[in-house]
């Protein structure tokens, strides 16, 4: 008999094994979402000009490859549309539990319980989809509460309040922020934008796919096949290289570099724009209308620091700047993996008390003692140069692959010395990698451990999640190897 599984979210991750599941005939798993609406962060980043850096062909299915895409790059009405797409072609919909949000879940010695404000039930198997950034996070200046104008976090926008001629701070830099500004800077009477840090920059080469090139994509299945895999290679052999500090870092840099004097012409507002840290220790911002959102007369550029929110805006270092809206584009709580569930293992131990260090999995899928739990999108498998959906169908095939073994053998964990292994593995491969650079980024935990990033190839991590799970797994019960 088919094992159940139940899947914590309604995003990419999630949708992704809900499909997988059916198209493999398996119809005994319900999709658990929070929400109303399916579309993970795709449904929560609304805010103006919100869209993907990674390009539309690349950014979907491998299965699914859509005829529809307008753009190179998607924008968020088209992701979602695109996940809605793939919902209703594979059935799964009517398989999502919406408004649902799962607290506990918690190993019984044969089943997972699965608790959330109805009830619990039983599951053989939980798939976590709920992805790195879904809370957002607000930073912690004082004064916030006193602020008497309207204020919001990026992934929250307030449709309700129009910009039109406001007085607008937003807080952050970032790739939100980058998108955002742009399209406030349209509507606001003024706009202050707050940076802590500078971000490297290189252009997004955007453009409209005309009638023709949808029309080719469409009848030429081969072509978009060519196409995805020439983005796919393009950045495994070029933008890789440079976040594992190789040939390439040279060629990021002065793309940067030239993009900032190509859209920046005032050299004194370029030197407040240049990062004094290596590219791509902090996410690389992949736009072409944020510097010049930045050159207009109504936009300022604030890089003193912030002291406090005031009831009519932002007071600095050196002076006081007033607003009637704060955006805080200020980002996601990255590191607390599942949070605020509370996950418990075979041994009465959570997750969260395991994760005291930071977070880890086996392949960023699977923890020791948490038996039939697989993590998508988990510890080290986000990327900084390549879509996350190819890591995404990698995880969701392991957890395939981990199915028929599991139903055979009853609940299956990872063994702890493979565990033990692939920290070590990890840690040699993140020593290259430039993200501990000296630099803060959402990519590690306040002591300074990268708990996001895969450090690898992402055709090595093809290979890695593709073997079969034995000997890696092992049923629960089975003795452990001699101590040496
Ligand atoms: P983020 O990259 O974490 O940026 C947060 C920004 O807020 C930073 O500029 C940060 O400054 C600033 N900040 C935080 N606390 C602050 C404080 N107390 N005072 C002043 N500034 C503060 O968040 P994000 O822009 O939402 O992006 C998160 C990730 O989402 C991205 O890195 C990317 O992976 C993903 N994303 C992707 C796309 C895409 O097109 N694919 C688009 C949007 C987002 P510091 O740098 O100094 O910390």
């Amino acid at each position: 008999m088919a094992p159940s599984v139940a899947i914590v979210g309604a995003g990419f991750g999630g949708m992704c094994m809900a499909i997988q599941l059916e198209r493999a005939g398996i119809r005994s798993y319900t999709v658990y979402e929070k929400a109303g609406d399916l579309g993970g962060t795709w449904r929560d980043n609304s805010y103006p000009g919100a869209g993907c850096d990674i390009p539309s062909h690349l950014y979907s299915y491998s299965f699914e490859k859509y005829t529809s895409w307008t753009r190179r790059y998607p924008e968020q009405p088209e992701i979602l549309a695109y996940l809605e797409h793939c919902a209703d072609k594979y059935h799964v919909r009517r398989k999502i539990r919406f408004n649902t949000e799962v607290r506990r879940a918690v190993f019984d010695g044969a089943k997972w319980q699965v608790t959330t404000a109805g009830g619990t039930e039983a599951f053989d198997v939980v798939v976590m989809g709920v992805g790195q950034l879904n809370r957002p996070r607000l930073p912690d200046i004082p004064g916030m509460t006193e602020f008497e104008g309207v204020s919001f976090h990026s992934a929250r926008w307030n449709h309700a309040h129009d910009l039109t001629g406001r007085r607008v701070a937003v807080i952050g830099n970032g790739s939100s922020a980058a998108q955002l500004i742009p399209r406030v800077a349209e509507r606001a009477e003024h706009l202050h934008v707050f940076q802590r840090t500078p971000n490297w920059v290189i252009p997004k080469p955007d453009a409209t796919f005309g009638p023709l090139t949808r029309l080719a994509f469409r009848h030429l299945p081969g072509l978009q096949r060519a196409y995805r895999e020439w983005i796919y290679r393009y950045a495994e052999t070029t933008l890789y290289p440079a976040l594992a500090q190789g040939w390439s870092v040279r060629l990021l840099k002065q793309r940067a570099l030239r993009h900032l004097r190509d859209q920046v012409p005032d050299p004194a507002l370029r030197a407040r724009l240049t990062p004094d840290y290596p590219p791509g220790c902090k996410r690389v911002v992949i736009d072409s209308t944020f510097y010049p959102a930045l050159t207009r007369p109504n936009v300022s550029l604030v890089t003193d620091k912030i002291v406090r929110v005031t009831a009519k805006g932002i007071q600095t270092t050196e002076g006081t700047y007033e607003a009637d809206t704060i955006v805080y584009a200020t980002g996601f709580n990255s590191t607390e993996f599942l949070a605020p569930m509370e996950v418990v293992g075979g041994e009465g131990q959570s997750l969260e008390e395991r994760w005291a260090g930071g977070a880890e999995a086996y392949l960023g899928i699977s923890v020791p003692a948490f038996p039939n739990l697989f993590l998508l999108y988990g510890p080290n498998t986000n990327l900084g140069h390549n879509s996350i959906i190819f890591m995404i169908e990698c995880q969701v095939d392991h957890v395939m692959a981990c199915l028929p073994y599991l139903a055979v053998n009853g609940p299956i964990e990872v063994r702890p010395e493979v565990m033990a292994a692939w920290r070590r593995q990890l840690d040699a491969a993140m020593e290259r990698m430039v993200w501990g650079a000296g630099c803060q980024s959402w990519y590690k935990t306040a002591s300074g451990r990268i708990t996001n990033n895969w450090p690898g190839p992402t055709t090595l991590y093809r290979r890695l999640t593709t073997r079969p799970p034995q000997p890696a797994y092992q049923p629960i019960g089975s003795p452990q190897p001699a101590q040496p």
